[in-house]
């Protein structure tokens, strides 16, 4: 059985957060003299709702998930954090990681002081190995981190697979959605009220386009959320970030309007580069990125940088080799590349 109290580190148990002059007095008032604030409007003179209750609300009502249980953060790399602050012990704890993945859960663990136990993902299908996975968990085992769809393999990560660790494990499992809103199925969200030991992390960063403000969301059982409360900086998430947010929550059909366009972008690349003869793979993505395997992958890098466009080199990844990661841009972005790599294509088969 899941137990939360017997993961949670005593420190934190025992943690009495800061209590700030917004946590203090919440309700409405004509005269604020609280909080040591510049009383001059600027509009950014008052500190932020340090428990982002508008936001909240608006999410609670588009994902079908109680207020309580929501986390926002100053990115998803600030639940990430939460997550090893609250539950491992430095120098004692372990997780477990499935590479090739998101590379923060690891550094987290490293600045935590945290052991990483890697499972590789099966080569070519990216999917879990959950007899290894359940092997390697032991009782200093505190997290499973899962990502999907993941990055940089841009798959799915069969449901049957998290459901069956989310079943057997005593501890957290993580699953990363941030590109979920690219993929083609039901968040784990709806999952939350069957496993206490589920946590969902989500970002305003890819889909919703506001990578630039940092707003990051954990969804979870209300018990770890309060947790996550108690630790996290009291005005996390700054006023601008929480009024955007809301803006593009409120803008939903615009936002799915560029998902669509996006999603539409990636099939016609994939399709594209496939045609390319260096090009030995496109893995199948549902994300806003595709994941190519060429003959000469640094090659490739290298050609493009010299006409000014990035991509992402994983060739030195573990089970990526030659392998390139490409965000789905605007299409003429797109274009602009194949036409590149078409260059490179012709350039490649002159026999001198
Ligand atoms: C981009 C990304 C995030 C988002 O991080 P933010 O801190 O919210 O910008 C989280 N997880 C994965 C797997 C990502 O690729």
């Amino acid at each position: 059985m899941f137990d939360l109290t017997k993961i949670t580190r005593e420190n934190i148990k025992a943690l009495k957060p800061y209590s700030s002059a917004r946590d203090e007095y919440e309700g409405e008032a004509g005269v604020f003299l609280d909080a040591n604030e510049n009383p001059f409007d600027n509009g950014f003179n008052r500190y932020p709702d340090p428990m982002q209750r508008e936001l909240k609300e608006k999410l609670s009502e588009q994902k079908g998930v109680k207020p309580e249980r929501i986390f926002i953060g100053n990115g998803s790399d600030e639940a990430i954090d939460l997550l090893f602050r609250c539950f491992c012990e430095p120098g004692k704890s372990n997780v477990i990681v499935c590479p090739p993945t998101y590379g923060m859960y690891e550094v987290s663990a490293a600045i935590n002081d945290v052991e990483v136990k890697s499972v590789a993902l099966l080569p070519e299908v990216f999917q879990l190995d959950v007899e290894r996975i359940k092997k390697a968990i032991n009782e200093n085992t505190r997290m499973i981190f899962i990502c999907s769809p993941n990055n940089p393999t841009g798959n799915l990560i069969s449901e049957k697979a998290i459901i069956s660790l989310l079943d057997a494990f005593n501890g957290i499992v993580v699953v990363d959605e941030a590109y979920v809103d690219f993929s083609n199925t039901e968040s784990f969200v709806s999952r939350l009220v069957q496993f206490g030991n589920l946590v969902v992390l989500q970002t305003f960063s890819k889909a919703l386009g506001l990578a630039g403000l940092r707003v990051g969301l954990a969804f979870a059982s209300p018990e770890i959320i309060s947790l996550f409360n108690k630790v996290k900086a009291p005005y996390n998430v700054n006023v601008f970030s929480q009024q955007e947010a809301l803006k593009v929550l409120e803008r939903k059909d615009k936002s799915k309007e560029l998902i669509a366009e996006i999603i539409t972008e990636r099939e016609k690349l994939k399709e594209r580069l496939n045609e390319l003869n260096f090009v030995e793979k496109v893995y199948e993505s549902e994300a806003n990125f595709l994941l190519l395997k060429a003959q000469n992958a640094n090659e490739v890098y290298q050609f493009l940088i010299a006409k000014k466009i990035v991509v992402r080199n994983r060739s030195r990844i573990m089970l990526c080799e030659n392998c390139l990661r490409i965000t789905i841009g605007k299409p003429e972005e797109n274009i602009e590349l194949l036409t590149v790599l078409k260059t490179y294509e012709n350039e490649k088969s002159i026999v001198y």
